[in-house]
């Protein structure tokens, strides 16, 4: 059997799977915001209830919005304040007497994808969240891969290519971003960024589903706007590719929804790769906000 833990700033959700990988349990609790001994006893007390109501030690994954630090292992997270600065694995590990796997959320959404029926024998599947930020997570043989720091994956915080900042031509905003960097790839390809890219260029605040009708509907802005961030979408995705060549791409987070996206990248990525280089498969995520429980769950399929 293997737990699930999505630990999320207000809600820890609970998901039991079983050897087929099919969900046999759910559990939702608030996450508790400013006593850790409680945090680590809710989870410790969901792990002992389903541990009795299947009568075996299930395998405990956690996803958590951040990382551990790879020198110390303490938490780093500002979305779950009560466990910041904290030795959450170590600390669940002593109470539960089993081993725990911890692992940002971004690689748990792509882990839930690769262990998908379709694509479980796929060798790597790169993940990418356009959601209000851009993320990702990539997944060899089953594995989520997270580097020497444990930010491989932190693909919203690679930089803009040079190609990318043409395209974006004389007027192309640089743009700041949370990591304290400038240019990087959450600024612009997440939804926050389809927004802020609209704004600059027209000087007006839509969001990004009013962008979208709009565009459907064949306003000159909106059909500009989207051409635009179509093509930088291809240049970016291009240079990802290049670097880690998956074998297949899932799409999540809001702007994953906009279809057009699976018409136009088949057609714009091959000017941007390798003469050799070939376009992955692309599709939207199947199991959109189960994706962090279940990837949490999965982490503990492969060692
Ligand atoms: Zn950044």
């Amino acid at each position: 059997m293997y737990y699930g833990f999505d630990v999320g700033g207000t809600k820890i959700e609970f998901g039991a799977f079983n050897e087929k990988l099919e969900r046999v349990a759910t559990e939702r609790i608030p996450t508790q915001t400013e006593d850790y001994a409680l945090l680590v006893d809710d989870i410790a007390g969901l792990i002992a209830k389903y541990d009795a109501e299947f009568g075996v030690e299930g395998k405990v994954g956690l996803g958590i919005p951040g990382m551990e630090d790879a020198e110390t292992g303490a938490l780093l997270t500002s979305n779950v304040p009560a466990a910041k600065g904290q030795f959450l694995r170590k600390d669940l590990e002593a109470k539960i007497g089993r081993s725990v796997k911890i692992d940002n959320d971004a690689n748990c959404f792509a882990l839930s994808e690769a262990w998908d029926e379709e694509l479980k024998d796929s060798p790597s599947v790169m993940g990418l969240i356009l959601g209000t930020g851009f993320g990702g997570g990539l997944i060899f043989d089953g594995k989520a891969f997270s580097g020497y720091s444990h930010v491989a994956g932190e693909l919203g915080h690679s930089r803009l290519p040079i190609d990318a900042w043409f395209h974006l031509g004389e007027n192309a905003p640089l743009l700041g971003c949370g990591c304290g960097n400038k240019g990087c790839l959450d600024s612009y390809l997440s939804g926050r960024g389809f927004e802020l890219l609209y704004a600059h260029y027209y000087g007006e605040q839509k969001k990004a589903i009013d962008i979208i009708k709009a565009h459907a509907e064949g306003d000159v802005n909106a059909v500009e706007h989207v051409e635009r961030f179509m093509e930088l979408l291809a240049i970016c995705f291009a240079n990802l590719f290049t670097c880690f060549d998956p074998h297949v791409v899932a799409l999540g987070g809001g702007l994953s929804n906009f279809e057009l996206i699976y018409e136009e990248l088949p057609k714009r990525l091959p000017k941007h790769l390798l003469s050799v280089g070939r376009v992955p498969r692309i599709i939207k995520a199947k199991h959109g906000d189960s994706g962090g429980v279940r990837g949490a769950a999965f982490l503990n399929i492969k060692d």
